[in-house]
């Protein structure tokens, strides 16, 4: 395989639509976009990859992964597996973002870092959220300022739980200081410094964020709330909050019991979002990987558990253009320019000249995964791990 690498004919999502075109990859970006992209008599090592009957899309951005594992609601035995490479690469995400959970005590960041430099030495692109869902948060550096300046990993903070009863009770003041805290860091060190907040079934739903933002300099825009498909009530003020201005996020992991138990399936939640008239920047999809699913019972006690996926970003992806008929460049932005653009990544999230090198290509078919490249390196072909994790083999 080579350093340089000639698409021929691939229909191009940029995510926008820009029809067939050539595109040149040369290392780990991408070099040169344009029609009958020629290397002529040129002896250079160039791979050539015949793209005709494909989409090439950007590689999927992943705002929410636990691949440390997290869970635990269930006694120690219920805290779930590290998330492994091929989780993400056959499901076609270059590009994961870690974050704790309910559990900060036995889960940690320094863990965390070190589970987003493995995977980044085994072919993919991390980030990490400091803090978990508690307020105060735990931090590496003593504050999340100094995390977000001082560690290039951590690109904000969270996921911080509201409307939950996982979470810490959050005041509103206590909510306030965090964003503070992630925007001085945020302008300090040119990341985004956004607040990722994971909101449970709680009846304020999204008060507290509204609550932190009036009357202050906040800005709905800093915060990125997910789950927000977890039922009606909270889909609705999803709603609300996008038009706003804010970004939400919809949850592609699931159970039965969840879809029998209120939760919008986050493909209908992506359509019925759209058709509201929300800008399809404003909606992300996040898989919250390798997450403990637990599943209660009227009384609040845990009577089961399961694992979030990773794949299941993009299954929600293709479920949402083939069964909800959004349209396919919708729900590739959903997964790439979007949450890409949320979370400050400059070069992720779009195919053009400069960016990354992060690549999907899609059969036009039946718009299943073929091909995934990773800063130039092919990770997938033909729907098969060519590249596994170290411990994977
Ligand atoms: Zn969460």
């Amino acid at each position: 395989m080579s350093n340089i690498k000639l698409f021929k004919n691939a229909h191009i999502l940029n995510p926008q639509d820009t029809g067939v075109l050539d595109l040149l990859v040369a290392g780990q970006q991408i070099a040169a976009l344009g029609e009958k992209l020629d290397i002529g008599n040129s002896n250079l090592p160039v791979e050539v990859i015949d793209a005709s009957d494909c989409y090439l899309v950007p590689g999927f951005v992943d705002s929410l992964v636990h691949f440390i594992g997290g869970g635990g609601e269930g006694g120690f035995a219920s805290r779930t597996p590290e998330m492994q490479l091929t989780h993400a690469t056959l499901g076609g995400v270059t590009t994961a973002i870690g974050v704790l959970g309910t559990d900060a005590t036995t889960r940690t960041l320094t863990n965390l870092l070190a589970k987003a430099h493995a995977l980044e030495s085994e072919g993919i692109t991390t980030y990490c959220h400091t803090g978990s869902y508690q307020i105060p948060c735990r931090t590496l550096m003593g504050s999340i300022t100094d995390d977000l300046i001082l560690i290039d990993k951590f690109i904000g903070v969270g996921e911080i739980a509201i409307s939950d009863f996982r979470s810490s009770q959050p005041t509103v003041e206590e909510i306030r200081k965090v964003a503070a805290a992630a925007k001085v860091g945020g302008i300090l060190s040119g990341k985004a410094g956004v607040v990722s907040v994971h909101v449970g079934s709680g009846e304020s739903l999204l008060q507290p964020l509204w609550q932190a933002v009036a009357g202050s300099e906040l800005k709905l825009s800093q915060f990125y709330p997910t789950h927000m498909n977890r039922n009606e009530a909270l889909f609705q003020a999803g709603i609300e909050f996008a038009k706003a201005g804010g970004v939400i996020d919809f949850t592609t992991s699931t159970t039965a019991y969840d879809l029998q138990h209120g939760e919008v399936a986050a493909a209908e939640a992506l359509a019925r979002a759209l058709q509201a008239g929300v800008p399809t920047m404003n909606l992300t999809l996040s898989s919250d990987g390798n997450a403990s699913l637990p599943i209660y019972n009227d009384n609040g006690e845990l009577v089961g558990l399961e694992v979030g996926k990773v794949q299941s970003l993009y299954q929600v992806a293709r479920q949402a253009v083939l069964e909800y008929k959004v349209p396919l460049t919708a729900a590739i932005t959903a997964i790439t320019a979007a949450p890409a653009a949320v979370l400050g990544l400059k070069h992720k999230g779009r195919v053009a000249a400069g960016m990354d090198a992060d690549l999907v290509l899609l059969h036009k078919t039946d718009l299943t995964i073929r091909d995934v490249f990773a800063k130039g390196r092919q990770l997938v072909q033909n729907g098969q791990a060519i590249v596994k994790g170290t411990f994977e083999q």
